[in-house]
């Protein structure tokens, strides 16, 4: 609803958020007067949070330091905190996409780069979405009545951000976001895996400045530069219609997210894989391509239940490794952890 309402307020903050205010107002969920907490998202907390805090000023001052990382996010998070603490007196949380990724071992977040280099620089995969895997693997895990401490998970978030995150015991043990969210799988406008020289390359042989590298990388290229939209459901049905560029698009996509999950079976057989965000939520067909070919892995996908999930959200068959669609609720999940934080506090 805020990205939404930003578009609609041409990006400032305050009528954003009074909108929001009057609308909750309007649907008689609350008034100013009655709200006892807030929590935010917040995109990149770097190393320093695990898990959500109450803000403080060293809080914002962190956030806003991590504004070299996330760009596009984190000043958009910040106005957002900065404006309600002006606006309410009571609590307020931030809940960080980078926090649930911190369990990963060096290994998983170290790239082979000069050692001091990373270190100075803070160069490491964080890993992003963290929120959505959690929410996700935690309702698996109630689902199928596992204990969340010893549960062990395979989840992809594929909507206009995507990205997969191996859940062991509970933690995340590796992801495919990095040290920025545009590696790893196809998005809507992000490259996702790349040869690392291609930016290089792209700075020799066409000009291009580093800045127009990342721009280009970030938002003109995924699902939007493959055929010219990152609307997963335009690029279906112009791939039904025969459309060469959809098609191909539609298959590196799947293609892409087949090599994570076979790459994250190595980390040994989950209780489940899952299946969240927009288009992991909604297209039967994107699951089944994905899944095609899977059988040798022990994941065998029901044509019937993928088409149709009841409400358990169960899709496979009954000798496969479950797969799971689960619906993401980050809202609620930070909603929760504010709970707890206040409640502690
Ligand atoms: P965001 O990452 O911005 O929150 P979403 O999780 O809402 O995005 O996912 C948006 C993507 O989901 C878009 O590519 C959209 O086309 C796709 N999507 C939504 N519904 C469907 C559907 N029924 N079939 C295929 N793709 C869908």
């Amino acid at each position: 609803m805020l990205a939404k309402l930003l578009v609609e307020t041409a990006g400032q903050i305050e009528p954003t958020i009074e909108k929001i205010i009057a609308e909750f107002e309007a649907a008689r969920i609350c008034t100013p007067a009655s709200i006892s907490a807030i929590g935010h998202r917040v995109v990149h907390g770097g190393s320093k949070f695990s898990a959500p805090v109450l803000i403080t000023k060293e809080v914002t001052q962190v956030i806003e330091e991590m504004t070299e990382f996330a760009p596009l996010h984190n000043p958009a998070n910040l106005a957002g905190i900065r404006y309600c603490l002006e606006r309410f007196t009571v609590p307020q949380v931030a809940v960080f996409d980078t926090a649930f990724h911190q369990s990963m071992s060096a290994s998983a977040t170290t790239y082979a780069i000069p050692v001091e280099l990373a270190k100075n620089y803070g160069i490491r995969r964080y890993g992003f979405h963290g929120t959505s895997h959690e929410y996700v693997t935690r309702e698996c895990a109630r689902r199928m009545k596992i204990r969340y401490e010893v549960f062990n998970a395979i989840s992809l978030h594929l909507g206009n951000g995507a990205s997969a995150c191996v859940v062991q015991n509970g933690k995340s043990i590796d992801t495919s976001m990095g040290f920025t969210p545009l590696e790893g799988l196809v998005m809507g406008s992000r490259c996702g895996d790349i040869d690392p020289s291609i930016p290089f390359f792209l700075q020799r042989a066409a000009g291009l400045s580093a800045a127009a590298a990342e721009a280009l990388l970030n938002s003109k290229s995924g699902l939007m530069g493959l055929a010219g939209t990152n609307d997963m459901r335009e690029i279906l049905r112009r791939s039904a219609k025969g459309e060469p560029a959809a098609a191909l698009a539609v298959e590196i996509f799947c293609d892409r997210v087949r090599k994570y999950i076979g790459a994250y079976l190595t980390y040994g057989k989950p209780h489940a894989v899952i299946f969240t965000g927009g288009i992991g939520e909604n297209s039967t067909l994107i699951r089944a391509l994905t899944l095609a070919g899977l059988p040798h892995m022990g994941i065998r996908f029901s044509d019937k239940k993928n088409k149709n999930p009841g409400p358990d959200g169960l899709i496979s068959e009954s000798d496969s490794i479950p797969v799971y669609v689960i619906k993401t609720d980050e809202e609620l999940m930070i909603a929760h952890a504010t709970w707890a934080l206040v409640n502690d506090a």
